[in-house]
């Protein structure tokens, strides 16, 4: 685990990223502009419509509005936001825990299909830390959730372990299984350039209806009749299996903090993801909010890395 993402402070942007693109479903431009946050205040999207704030909407599972095609989320007055997914995993993959996310439109642009671009950007004016401790949300005993074919399970780990497995009835993918113990390093090396991915069948089927009017092979690999249409190939050989990955991240920043557990999915999605957070919420005595300790507490870096592996080791007996 790099020493990063058990830093006991928490984290904001150094300064503001601005970024323009396409949204993948309306097919329409968006700006959007992440602006550094005070400790405490997480990840909330800043919908504007004419200069002008329409809403405020915190990147939490319980303002989840759809999770069909992609994660949406919705304010109280049927404002909404799509395509948060890859965003909130750029953010999360980096351990940034608070920032606002300035959007001039209803949905997150897609960029290339994959997280690559935020990183980027977010590396460009880097990360800061703020005087408060970094809170975590720790799975305290295993969560299971089944949906039709697909089930997901959350464990008690003293990290962010993911486990992600796929299974789709073309040889191209078949079955695919990652496993990777999740830091920033990890993060932009193994799955933030993973694109997403769909089939010409169902694509053509969106476009009749009016959706992913925005997706080319500039922003998500296309999959004919067994092969990738994409001229330029796969980025890695099980780019599907990453790209899920990724996605988990991103719907799981939905929990609100860091979690401290191992998640298990197959054949997930974002649906599922998101049944995962509020099976775990439901249950009180599953989770609890723990905070790393704070250094001007403790003092020398020997005892900090201490006390953090004592918090962290809690649920290994
Ligand atoms: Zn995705």
């Amino acid at each position: 685990m790099s020493k990063r993402f058990v830093g006991s402070r928490q984290t904001t942007l150094a300064g503001e990223v601005v970024l323009t693109g396409t949204g993948v479903h309306s097919g329409s431009p968006v700006s959007i502009i992440l602006h550094p946050a005070e400790a405490d205040t997480g990840l909330r999207f800043i919908i504007t419509r004419d200069d002008e704030v329409v809403a405020d909407i915190a990147a939490d599972f319980r303002a989840v509005a759809n999770a069909t095609l992609c994660t949406v989320l919705g304010a109280s007055n049927g404002v909404t936001v799509a395509t948060v997914e890859h965003l909130l995993a750029a953010l999360r993959g980096l351990c940034v825990d608070n920032a606002y996310i300035e959007i001039d439109s209803a949905e997150v642009p897609i960029m290339d299909g994959s997280a690559a671009p935020f990183v980027i950007a977010i590396d460009e004016v880097g990360i800061s830390e703020l005087d408060a401790p970094r809170k975590y949300i720790k799975v305290l005993k295993p969560i299971r959730v089944e949906d039709g074919g697909c089930w997901g399970e959350l464990l008690p780990h003293a990290g962010f372990f993911l486990d992600v497995e796929i299974e789709f009835d073309t040889p191209l993918i078949g079955r695919q299984r990652l496993s990777v113990e999740l830091n920033p390093g990890v993060f932009r090396a193994e799955l933030a350039r993973a694109r997403t991915f769909g089939f010409m069948r169902d694509v053509e089927k969106l476009w009749a209806s009016g959706r992913a009017l925005g997706a080319s092979l500039e922003n998500t690999v296309a999959i004919g009749d067994d092969a990738v249409i994409n001229p330029e190939g796969l980025r890695f050989s099980n780019e599907f299996v990453r790209h899920k990955a990724l996605d988990a991240i991103g719907d799981l920043a939905l929990s609100g903090a860091p979690l401290l557990a191992a998640y298990r999915s197959k054949r997930g999605g974002h649906r599922l993801n998101t049944l995962m957070l509020r099976a775990l919420f439901a249950d009180t005595s599953a989770w609890a909010v723990v905070q790393a300790p704070r250094m001007r507490d403790i003092g020398r870096p020997e005892a900090i890395a201490r006390a953090a592996s004592a918090m962290l080791a809690a649920d290994r007996s």
